[in-house]
């Protein structure tokens, strides 16, 4: 184990604060506390000393946590290194089957950048490079991927900043500056604790406190190695930090979507494959957008009457989708662009939150269930 003191490489951040103080403590901390997980090394320990095919795991590892949490990563982890073992075999893997492994992990792209890595590895001769830098230029790997990387896998020192580290880091040096602006000054002052040392255990450690100790609410300031540093656990108010920037109002939007049923089905269109909820089954509106309500016509002619609205909420604007129920449908011609759905199999439709919740409306409006729809019976 490396006992020796780390040394921090800038000072000029917060000349008060007690920066060489940080990575002893929270290293010591470490030490005794260490989640243990499969694609770590232990304290203390650097990690190529487990093999060329370290920094490998290490890499999987940190692209399935972008996503989601240790927990849930676990088993994905588990089965991916017992079907690929090396890069190599990643790097030979059918895209289909390594689609198919990550089904349940996130977006699909990330996979897809996982081949691409891999491949791209395998075809410079299976080593990972060992820099930062080098890093940097492999498919999908962004800035923090290729610090936490270069320090875990490779003993680097690198600031390497996470949702976790920036939570810390905001309540240690108390940042009063808001997210998203505050993070130039959150990766600064990480770089004034992050040791020349143990670099990779002290991003893991600083992980680890974040995951256990200090949480989102209610910090256990008591039990944290850091307590004698920090100025928001002194404050007694660690949980105004990080500071977020006030909430914009989000635009109002309203928009219509029609119900057509006939026959014990309902028209139901497949939107385009670019745009909002893109390639999922709905039900046929008016065009509403981020940007704009809806001003579109109903898909076709007759008697429309109000059975309701429903209330949601995107991330960058609200909707109130109003639904429209046709009143007499007479044939069954709707077009090619959608296709009749048996109401009883509606739930098995994918119908995207906003048009289930409208399609309930229509399912309990008196109005279209008694004949309002001239649902006809043969
Ligand atoms: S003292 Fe409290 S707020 Fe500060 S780092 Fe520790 S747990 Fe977080």
């Amino acid at each position: 184990m490396d006992a020796s003191a780390p040394t921090i490489a800038a000072r000029n951040f917060d000349a008060e604060f007690d920066a060489d103080g940080v990575a002893p403590a929270l290293l010591d901390w470490y030490d005794r506390h260490a989640r243990v997980l499969p694609w770590r090394a232990a304290p203390g320990t650097q990690a190529q000393d487990f093999g060329s095919n370290w920094p490998y795991r290490v890499w999987l590892s940190e692209v399935m946590l972008q996503q989601t949490t240790v927990a849930a990563v676990i088993p994905y982890f588990t089965e991916f290194t017992r079907r690929w073992p090396t890069i190599g075999a990643l790097a030979a893997a059918e895209d289909g089957d390594v689609m198919a492994a990550w089904a349940g992990l996130g977006y699909y792209a990330r996979a897809r950048n996982l081949l691409a890595c891999a491949r791209a590895v395998a075809a410079a001769g299976g080593a990972f490079p060992d820099s930062e830098d080098g890093l940097r230029g492999l498919p999908g790997l962004g800035a923090y991927t290729a610090a936490a990387v270069a320090a875990i896998a490779f003993g680097r020192r690198a600031v390497v900043v996470d949702a976790n580290v920036e939570r810390v880091v905001s309540r240690l040096f108390a940042i009063g500056e808001p997210l998203p602006g505050a993070r130039t000054a959150i990766r600064t002052a990480t770089d004034t604790i992050t040791p020349e040392a143990r670099a990779g255990d002290f991003a893991q450690a600083m992980m680890d406190l974040g995951s256990s100790i200090c949480v989102p609410r209610s910090p256990r300031c008591l039990l944290c190695p850091l307590s004698a540093q920090c100025r928001a656990g002194r404050s007694g108010m660690p949980e105004a930090y990080p500071v977020k920037a006030a909430k914009k109002a989000r635009p109002e939007r309203r928009g219509r979507a029609f119900w057509i049923e006939r026959d014990g089905s309902v028209w139901l269109v497949r939107r385009p494959d670019k745009g909002m909820l893109g390639g999922m089954r709905a039900l046929p509106d008016d065009g509403w957008n981020a940007r704009a309500d809806g001003a579109a016509s109903p898909p076709i002619d007759g008697q429309w009457r109000s059975a309701g609205a429903v209330a949601h909420g995107f991330t960058h604007f609200s909707l109130t989708l109003e639904l429209m129920v046709h009143s007499r449908v007479e044939g069954r011609e709707m077009g090619a662009d959608g296709e009749w759905w048996p109401i009883a199999r509606i739930a098995e439709a994918g119908l995207p939150t906003v048009f289930a919740r409208a399609a309930q409306l229509a399912l309990a409006d008196p109005g279209t269930r008694e004949g309002g729809g001239r649902h006809e019976h043969r």
